[in-house]
């Protein structure tokens, strides 16, 4: 299981948007009437707005999260604009609430995506309903006996409110996000958290002035955000490898100033590789490689090309310039050991293994493999981006032809 700690930068918007929606709330008493009804229907407007895109895109979570936010939005307005210790009704809604968010926060997080209109996607959805309603049953009495029985009052002159059970739940719920976006390291976990982080505050701190509004805002914008990130991604990145993929290369080929240079990797003797030790594991060889080509330096950027095909653009660097970060890469990867674990797709015979050349059989559980590359930069006969990508692609044949595992470029 691959641990992405890199993913964490997907929280950045938050880190933006939380300060921003708590101290801009001071400037909300200072809009006139009109302007303020628009903006207490923001938050409704918004959910509805990530209610219907993820219809359209079929983010079953997504869709449960917007809910959620308008429903908690909704009970504040409707329930908690009072004093806690003076109403028992909006005492026992705040405990169900502070109960249920972080429990069905959780189930929401750790739910597989299963899109919406199918049976796995309806019983996910009925499944989160039942467990709000049972949270809201639940919640104050729980609450209520862990906080020495509903003789847990908030005092209305605290500023946190939530109650150190509440909290605690909160805490490991932000927690398992955290961990679940570092493994699974996708914009619908980091868009969850974006919204269960402001509704948490809003809940804590109830009777700072327009809280709510300016929380459940922020909450919806993460749900926007994380929508529009994740449909990005389903444009721009290659599913395998976590890449950006050729749509996204040739955007960045448009873009490309006066001076660059272009690589082209291509993983040798893959069909053998495939056919000796099975697509799935030619699949785990393609990640590694991917992660690798990934971490390339020089400036840099990697994009799959497609099959076991992948290239590098060099903005602003002559062909001289890359060579030590692509002959990096290439040493890197003939030099390193795979282990390989599926067993049943193991070649049958000893020398079916060795006899490869580019896909090396180690030993019983390791085969190495090696890239060839191919690098142009844009010149007077290679004056556009094509151009230079055909030469790059010649220049890999060429490498190819001269035995493999190495690196040509055209001179
Ligand atoms: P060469 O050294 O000349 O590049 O030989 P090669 O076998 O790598 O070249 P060829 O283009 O004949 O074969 C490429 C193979 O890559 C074909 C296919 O089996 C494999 N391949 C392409 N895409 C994928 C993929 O997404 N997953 C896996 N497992 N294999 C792939
Ligand atoms: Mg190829
Ligand atoms: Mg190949």
């Amino acid at each position: 299981m691959a641990f992405h700690p890199a993913a964490l930068v997907k929280l950045l918007p938050l880190a933006v948007m939380i300060p921003g929606a708590y101290f801009g709330r001071g400037q909300i008493s200072l809009l006139d009437d009109d302007l303020r009804i628009i903006l207490d229907s923001l938050p409704y407007l918004l959910c509805l707005g990530v209610m219907l895109m993820s219809l359209q895109f079929q983010r079953g979570r997504l869709l449960l999260a917007a809910i959620s936010v308008a429903v908690f939005y909704w009970v504040v307005q409707s329930y908690l604009q009072t004093s806690l210790n003076r109403n028992t009704d909006a005492l026992r809604a705040y405990l169900a609430l502070s109960f249920a968010l972080p429990v069905m926060a959780l189930y929401l997080l750790l739910l597989p995506e299963r899109g919406i209109w199918n049976l796995q996607g309806l019983i996910a959805a009925l499944g989160f309903i039942l467990l709000g309603l049972a949270c809201i049953e639940l919640g104050p009495w729980i609450l209520g006996i862990n906080d020495a029985a509903i003789s847990y009052t908030p005092n209305s002159n605290d500023v946190y409110m939530l109650s150190k059970s509440a909290s605690i739940l909160a805490g490991l719920t932000a927690l398992v996000g955290v961990v679940l976006l570092c493994i699974r390291n996708e914009e619908i976990e980091a868009a969850l958290l974006g919204a269960i982080l402001p509704i948490y505050i809003a809940l804590a701190f109830l009777h700072v002035e327009y809280i709510s509004v300016s929380m459940c805002i922020a909450a919806s914008l993460s749900l926007v955000w994380g929508l529009l990130r994740s449909s990005y991604s389903m444009a721009y990145r290659d599913e395998l490898t976590g890449l950006p993929g050729r749509r996204a290369l040739n955007e960045r080929l448009k873009m490309l100033g006066k001076s660059y240079s272009i690589a082209m990797i291509d993983v040798d003797r893959f069909k053998r590789f495939n056919d000796t030790y099975g697509h799935e594991v030619g699949d785990e060889v393609l990640k590694l490689v991917a992660s690798r080509v990934r971490s390339i330096k020089g400036g840099g950027t990697a994009y799959r090309y497609g099959g076991e095909e992948f290239c590098v653009v060099f903005p602003r660097k002559t062909v001289e310039a890359t060579l030590e970060p692509i002959e990096k890469i290439r040493d890197g990867i003939a030099s390193y050991n795979m282990s390989i674990r599926n067993r049943s797709k193991r070649p049958a015979r000893m020398k079916e293994g060795s006899r490869l050349r580019g896909a090396t059989r180690l030993g019983s559980d390791q085969v190495s493999i090696t890239i060839s590359a191919g690098v142009a930069a844009r010149s007077p006969e290679h004056p556009d981006p094509d151009s230079v990508l055909s030469e790059a692609d010649k220049m890999l044949y060429k490498a190819k032809r001269r035995g493999r595992n190495r690196v040509a470029y055209a001179s």
